[in-house]
């Protein structure tokens, strides 16, 4: 319902400018200023991201929305609120930093809530809601869209602090998935303003893996796609804080791979090479990848990598990707 939409919108939007008051004004919000900072956030960009904090009382943000003329029932419906046991109305973010997630139009429409000490879990998203589909959104897209449209290039980060941490850097242009991944409603938006997406996620085996979902899906709707590779036990925040905005761009972004070079060293971690039986099959999967590529040259130039790495003749490489093409149609 349009005007239910409408209400949950001015909800957001106070609750956006409460938390963010908190944050930088209040005794109470102190420590967690306090932690932004610890982590080399700059008041910049935590005014720009209108970062937050919600206060430790249970009923502060009850009133505060009744205060402004919200019913708070239909705050619960909306999943602004969360009722406890007592069916008692309480803000489901006490005492975390808050990530204001905004709509394309730059509005709030749920929240990210970080915890400071070290409670379970670490993060807590606001609920699904016919406003927050988190599947059909992009952190930080309204920002980043005129550095994307014009550089024709976006950054895909895991995390908020990823992206506000690159956006310090210069980096204005990343955005990210909310803790999910990536689902073809975002590729195919991406894809909509950009050539390039360079997929920037953590350095351990959970970010490698979905890395290669993310690059997949991409590569499918037709996204030039690239493959930055952060050191393991790093992720894009936690490297520029250690080494710097210039070797990030340098030494991660600038030399992120392509996609096919990502593909086929991915790919190994399946087979073991020393063997004759595990080469043959790793090098038809990679055939198998060449023959999804829609640009005869790009075929062309890994189909001849793979052809010279495993001393095979280059016209038995383009033939079996001419029979793949085939049979793909
Ligand atoms: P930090 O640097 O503060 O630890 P991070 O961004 O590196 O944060 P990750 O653990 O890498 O955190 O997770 C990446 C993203 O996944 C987060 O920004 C958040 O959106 C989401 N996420 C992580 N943990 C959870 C969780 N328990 N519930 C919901 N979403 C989560
Ligand atoms: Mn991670
Ligand atoms: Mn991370
Ligand atoms: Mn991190």
């Amino acid at each position: 319902n349009n005007s239910e939409e409408q209400i949950h919108l001015k909800a957001f939007a106070w609750l956006t400018k409460l938390y963010h008051h908190l944050l930088r004004h209040t005794k109470e919000g102190k420590q967690a200023y306090q932690y932004l900072l610890d982590r080399g956030f700059t008041d910049e960009m935590i005014d720009l991201f209108q970062l937050g904090y919600a206060p430790q009382s249970r009923e502060l943000v009850v009133q505060f929305l009744e205060k402004k003329g919200f019913h708070t029932q239909q705050m619960i419906r909306a999943g602004v609120l969360t009722a406890n046991e007592q069916n008692q109305a309480s803000d489901r973010f006490r005492g975390r930093v808050i990530f204001p997630i905004r709509n394309h139009l730059g509005k709030s429409i749920g929240f990210g809530g970080r915890t400071i000490t070290d409670q379970e879990p670490k993060y807590l998203n606001s609920p699904e809601s016919a406003l927050f589909q988190k599947g059909r959104l992009l952190f930080n897209f309204d920002l980043a869209r005129s550095t994307i449209r014009n550089s024709e290039q976006a950054v895909l980060f895991e995390g908020y602090m990823d992206v506000i941490s690159a956006y310090q850097a210069g980096i204005k242009n990343g955005v990210a998935t909310l803790g999910t991944s990536i689902t073809e409603n975002q590729a195919k938006l991406l894809n909509r303003y950009v050539n390039t997406v360079i997929i920037c996620y953590d350095g351990d085996q959970a970010g490698i893996d979905a890395s290669y979902k993310a690059a997949r899906l991409l590569h499918q709707v037709d996204c030039n796609v690239k493959v930055a590779s952060i050191p393991e036990g790093l992720d894009p925040d936690s490297y520029i804080v250690k080494y710097g905005e210039n070797r990030f761009q340098n030494e991660i972004i600038e030399v992120s791979n392509t996609y096919m070079t990502f593909l086929m060293e991915y790919l190994k971690k399946d087979y073991n090479l020393q063997l004759e039986g595990d080469r043959m099959q790793y090098i038809e999967k990679v055939i198998d990848e060449l023959a999804t590529i829609k640009r005869p040259m790009e075929r062309e130039y890994y189909a001849k990598e793979l052809a010279n790495t495993y001393d095979l003749s280059i016209n038995t490489m383009m033939q079996e990707i001419k029979d793949r093409r085939k049979k793909l149609g």
